[in-house]
C-alpha cells in the first residue's frame, strides 16, 4: 500500500555535560581547570528528495531519535557531538503538527531542508568558568535536553498534470505511451495503488510531470475505498486531464461518467473552473466509440474544444494531445 501520512516523533539529542577536571602534572601543584565543554546533541532534518517515492520507511518508526552528544573530557577536550540524522522524505512532503494540523513546513523542492528538531547544546566545563578572581572553579553545567517535537507527516504529490477517471479507462496506458513511465496494466480495476509518475518535455525542453493516479471511484469524495486519498493529490497538480472510456463498455453513457466525476471534484471543494483541464475520450479505436462520441458532444457542446478522441493502444490522436498539453504550459 502507498503510505502517504504518517504521524512521527522527533527526538534530537542531549548535549552533552560539561566536566571538572584539574591539571594534573608532576611538578605543578596547583594545575588550573581542564574540564571540556559537552558536545551539542544531534539534531534531525528533513530533507525533500525526488528518489524517494513515498512515506513508507516512517511506517514503523513511531520515534526517531538523534544521537546525544558525549561529555566534555580532561585536557580541555569538547565532547564528541551527536551526529545530525539527515531523513529523506519524498519531495511534496507537508510537515504539520499532528494535532492543530498546522502546518510548519512544505518540502517540495528536492534537496529543500526542514530542522525539525535542534539537538541541545552542551554544558560548559571548569575551564570555561575560569575567571582571574577564580582560578579554581569547581562548576560544570549540564547539556541541555534536545528538543521533542511530534508531527504528521502528509505527502501530497506535485505533478504538473494529473490523469484522473474510473479504474480501467486506460490512464496507465496513455501515460506509458505519452511518457516513457513504464506503468503497471491490466484489465482489472485497481492496477494502480500509487501513483505514477512520467514525463513530457515541451518544446523549451522543459519538463511537464504527469502523474497517473488511481482511478477514483464513485462516492469517493464521501472517503470511501481508495478515492479520497487520492483526490488530495490531484489537488496539486496545475492542470488536469479527464481520462474517459469512449468504448463505454460498462454501459454508462460518457456524460454520465463525465457528471459523476464532476460531482466527485466538487464535493471534495476542487473547483474544476479554476483549473486548466482536457478531457480525453480512450479507447475511439473501439466499435461504437464514435457513437458514443458524438452523444457526448451533443450532450456538451460548450465542451468540444476540450475533447481529444485518442486510442492509446494504436496511438491515434496521441500527437495531437501531445501538443495540447504542451500547450497548456506555454507562456
Ligand atoms: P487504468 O486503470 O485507467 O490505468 O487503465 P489501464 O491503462 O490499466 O488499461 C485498462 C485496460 O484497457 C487494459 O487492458 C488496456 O490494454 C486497455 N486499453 C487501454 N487503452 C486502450 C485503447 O485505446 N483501446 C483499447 N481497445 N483498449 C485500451
Ligand atoms: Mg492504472
Amino acid at each position: 500500500m502507498f503510505i502517504d501520512k504518517v504521524r512521527v516523533q522527533f527526538l534530537a539529542g542531549k548535549g552533552g555535560n560539561g566536566v571538572i577536571a584539574w591539571r594534573r602534572e608532576k611538578y605543578i601543584p596547583k594545575g588550573g581547570p581542564t574540564g571540556g565543554d559537552g558536545g551539542t546533541g544531534g539534531s534531525i532534518i528533513l530533507k525533500a528528495d525526488e528518489n524517494v517515492p513515498s512515506l513508507e520507511w516512517f511506517q514503523n518508526r513511531s520515534k526517531i531519535a538523534a544521537e546525544n552528544g558525549r561529555n566534555g573530557n580532561g585536557a580541555c577536550k569538547k565532547g564528541r557531538n551527536g551526529k545530525t540524522l539527515i531523513l529523506k522524505v519524498p519531495c511534496g512532503t507537508l510537515v504539520k503538527d499532528p494535532e492543530s494540523q498546522i502546518l510548519y513546513e512544505d518540502l517540495c523542492e528536492h534537496g529543500q531542508e526542514y530542522v525539525i528538531c535542534q539537538g541541545g547544546v552542551g554544558g560548559f566545563g571548569n575551564f570555561y568558568f575560569r575567571t582571574p578572581t577564580n582560578q579554581a572553579p569547581n562548576i560544570a553545567t549540564p547539556g541541555q535536553e534536545g528538543e521533542v517535537k511530534s508531527v504528521e507527516l502528509e505527502l501530497k504529490l506535485i505533478a504538473d498534470v494529473g490523469l484522473v477517471g474510473f479504474p480501467n479507462v486506460g490512464k496507465s496506458t496513455l501515460l506509458s505511451c505519452i511518457t516513457k513511465a513504464r506503468p503497471k496494466i491490466g484489465n482489472y480495476h485497481f492496477t494502480t495503488l500509487r501513483p505514477n509518475l512520467g514525463f513530457l518535455t515541451d518544446v523549451d525542453n522543459n519538463k511537464i510531470i504527469i502523474a497517473d493516479i488511481p482511478g477514483i471511484i464513485d462516492g469517493a469524495s464521501a472517503n470511501r475505498g481508495l478515492g479520497l486519498e487520492f483526490l488530495r493529490h490531484i489537488e496539486r497538480t496545475k492542470a488536469l486531464l479527464i481520462v474517459l472510456d469512449a468504448s463505454c463498455i460498462e454501459g454508462v453513457t460518457l456524460g454520465t461518467v463525465y457528471s459523476i466525476l464532476q460531482n466527485e471534484f466538487e464535493s471534495y471543494g476542487m473547483d474544476l473552473q479554476q483549473r486548466p483541464f482536457l478531457i480525453v475520450l480512450n479507447k475511439c479505436d473501439v466499435l461504437d466509440a464514435q457513437k458514443n462520441i458524438e452523444e457526448f458532444k451533443m450532450e456538451y457542446p460548450m465542451l468540444k474544444k476540450k475533447m481529444y478522441c485518442i486510442s492509446a493502444l494504436t496511438q491515434e490522436g496521441i500527437p495531437s494531445l501531445v501538443s495540447a498539453i504542451t500547450n497548456l504550459f506555454s507562456h
